[in-house]
């Protein structure tokens, strides 16, 4: 019996996740890597996963591995203020984890391990060079490979998903980047904190409770300054001057909102950073990515069902209207947070005075925690 063939382009965490996940469904896949000798690519950043989300990936990855991810049971909230900083938010469920935090190497890594295990799953290392969307074909080492479906999880700088995007495009560039890096300290930090400080927001996200992950998202115009004293002096007075802490490699990765028109021609459509980027202010971008996942499964296994070949069938423009109205509206409703966070020497009195009654909305706090676990819709 004729099996349907699915390629998909990248190894970042959404190349990975896509293929475990759509491994489950009688399928053929072919996985290309651009790293040599079946390794995979680094990435610095940390991911923050929504309860919803996690249970999700609780089906596909060994119990042995869920334990390292780090449970987050708190998120505090704060605010820069004359004296310091106040807190005006804090958000917790229950008793029950509202977040799980896990480095992304080893996220990628526990992906990649679990693949191998997959008959169905065929990696193959080198660089895509060409892909032809009449043909649903790609060119790689210099050889043609057809299929029935392509999915380009390529990432943002990726100049193959360019080809693809039409010219229709939100973009909203910030001026900003995201500062990341690690941070081994003598403190027992256990929950997640996000301080709004005037020269941009900081998150705090444990691994551990001697470390975490620290983003810091900052105006591009103040990048020339020593970061590392900068980070340094606000970590003093986050964690008290007793406490001993030291920072890894700081990394940095460039921070817009964009949102593409068009993420699909004919059988091939685009997924995960190459397609739509929000701010990491929220800790959603991947979090979208594994609802839009699920939902192209849905689609896939609704036609695998029916027999029909999922090649030039309407799996993609059912995907694409179930998905593209509540990305867009969670990538502008991301910036509108940011915005009204930015630093304004004239506003900031006001902004101060609502957030100081702000914890008090129970049905506000619900609402968000409910919207940032399931998504807009369901
Ligand atoms: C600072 C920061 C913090 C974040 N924190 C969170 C968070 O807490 N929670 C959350 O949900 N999201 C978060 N995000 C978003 C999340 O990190 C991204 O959505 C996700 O990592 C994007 O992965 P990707 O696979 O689309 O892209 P990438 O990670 O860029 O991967 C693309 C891969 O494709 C490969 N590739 C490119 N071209 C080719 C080719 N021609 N052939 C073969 N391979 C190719 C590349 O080498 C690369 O390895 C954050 C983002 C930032 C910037």
């Amino acid at each position: 019996m004729y099996k349907n063939r699915i390629c998909i382009i990248g190894d970042g965490l959404v190349g990975l996740s896509t293929a475990l996940s759509l491994s489950e469904l009688n399928l053929t896949i072919d996985l290309f890597c651009p790293k040599k000798n079946g390794k995979i690519s680094v990435d610095g950043r940390t991911t923050s996963i929504s309860p919803s989300n996690f249970q999700s990936l609780s089906k596909l990855i060994e119990k042995r591995h869920l334990e390292k991810f780090w449970p987050i049971r708190q998120v505090d909230l704060f605010k820069e203020s004359e004296n310091g900083y106040f807190r005006f938010m804090k958000f917790e469920k229950d008793n029950k984890n509202i977040m799980h935090i896990i480095e992304n190497n080893k996220f990628k890594e526990i992906f990649f391990r679990q693949i191998k295990k997959k008959k169905n799953i065929k990696i193959k290392n080198g660089i895509v060079t060409e892909i032809n969307k009449q043909e649903t074909s790609i060119t790689f080492k210099k050889r043609k490979f057809f299929y029935d479906m392509v999915l380009l999880c390529t990432g943002k700088k990726s100049e193959l998903s360019k080809k693809f995007l039409g010219k229709r495009t939100i973009t909203k560039d910030s001026n900003e980047i995201s500062i990341t890096t690690f941070v081994n300290h003598n403190k027992d930090i256990k929950d997640a904190k996000q301080y709004f400080f005037n020269e941009g927001p900081l998150a705090i996200l444990p691994i551990n409770p001697n470390k975490f992950s620290l983003v810091w998202s900052l105006n591009t115009k103040i990048h020339h300054l020593n970061i590392k004293n900068l980070i340094n002096a606000k970590l003093t007075k986050i964690i008290g001057k007793q406490s001993k802490f030291k920072l890894a490699k700081i990394k940095s990765y460039p921070v817009s909102f964009k949102f593409n028109s068009n993420y699909s021609a004919n059988n091939i459509l685009i997924l995960g950073e190459a397609s739509y980027n929000v701010h990491p202010i929220a800790g959603q971008g991947f979090n979208l990515v594994l609802r839009d996942i699920e939902k192209l499964k849905d689609e896939i296994t609704k036609f695998l069902g029916l027999g029909i070949s999922i090649k030039n069938s309407l799996i993609i423009p059912n995907f694409l209207k179930n998905r593209k109205p509540e990305n867009l509206i969670f990538g502008l409703g991301i910036n509108f947070i940011n915005n009204f966070f930015k630093y304004n020497k004239i506003t900031d009195p006001a902004k101060r005075l609502i957030l100081k009654s702000i914890n008090e909305f129970k049905f506000f706090k619900r609402i968000n925690l409910r919207i940032s676990d399931t998504g807009i819709f369901k």
